[in-house]
């Protein structure tokens, strides 16, 4: 086994020692432990040089791969995986499923568009946006998953500590932001404020998937101001899918 973090290149005499040791030096921690069979396999079967190195960087490739989807599911902060496989299309009394699944294929991250899931509580808004956001982790794309209330108070938070600029990246950078339960909780002039920079600022820019238990009609009365209310939807709704869901609560199913 090569020593841990090497800090320089290896003098191994050996060349399949130096290999090993300098594959691990680089950082291509992957192969090592494949290479003696790789090398093998190749020298038995007189293996095209092009062949050989491909089993090397094809393995490296695909490791590096998996350990960046695991870090950017820690990173966003999904607070429990949900996918739609065993999601139960036929509870809500009205869902657009082909709607919802085609959020599923991405592309509207490509396209740096909006969704806003819309309904009533125990519909299965935070499922659906969980499944998204778990999706686009696993297709490597960075996100970060967070309630309006928490990104408020993060926000003012950081205000006082005049770390603002940097919070505000940290919602902004990711590809994909979600920003579930908006309207449970009156949101304040001052994050009203804040909410509408990271939209604004995302706007055409990158996508943000928004949950709400409230019409846009009444989202004036969240934020207690209409005016900020109409500029919040003006730039969330410009490029956005509206998913609409109805029906009765599913934690009501068992009951
Ligand atoms: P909302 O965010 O709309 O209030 P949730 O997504 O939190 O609702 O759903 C409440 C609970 O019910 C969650 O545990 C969720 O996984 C589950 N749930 C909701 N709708 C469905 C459904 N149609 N099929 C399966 N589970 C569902
Ligand atoms: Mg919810």
């Amino acid at each position: 086994m090569p020593t841990p973090n090497p800090v320089r290149p290896s003098q191994a005499k050996n060349p399949l020692d130096r290999l090993r040791e300098n594959l691990h030096y680089l950082g291509l921690t992957a192969t090592p432990q494949s290479l003696e069979s790789i090398i093998d396999k190749a020298t038995r079967r007189t293996t095209p040089v092009t062949e050989l190195l491909d089993a090397i960087f094809l393995d490296e490739a695909q490791a590096k791969f998996e350990r960046q989807v695991s870090r950017r599911l820690t990173d966003a902060k999904i607070p429990v995986p949900k996918s739609l496989d065993g999601f139960d299309w036929s509870w809500p009394e009205k869902v657009n499923r082909a709607q919802v699944l085609s959020l599923l294929d991405l592309r509207f991250i490509d396209e740096k568009r909006n969704a806003v899931l819309l309904g009533p509580p125990g519909v299965g808004k935070t499922h659906i946006a969980i499944a998204i956001a778990h999706r686009a982790c696993q297709e490597g794309r960075r996100v970060v998953f967070t309630t309006a209330v928490q990104l408020v108070n993060q926000l003012q938070a950081s205000l006082s500590n005049g770390g603002l600029i940097r919070r505000l990246r940290a919602y902004t950078a990711p590809e994909l932001l979600i920003v579930d339960e908006l309207g449970y909780l009156p949101i304040d002039k001052q994050g009203a404020d804040l909410l509408f920079q990271v939209v604004s600022t995302r706007y055409e820019r990158g996508s943000i998937v928004l949950t709400s238990n409230r019409a846009f009609k009444d989202w004036g009365l969240i934020f207690n101001d209409n005016t900020i209310a109409s500029a919040v939807i003006d730039r969330l709704g410009h490029h956005s899918d509206v998913v609409v869901i109805d029906g009765k609560s599913y934690r009501m199913k068992s009951k």
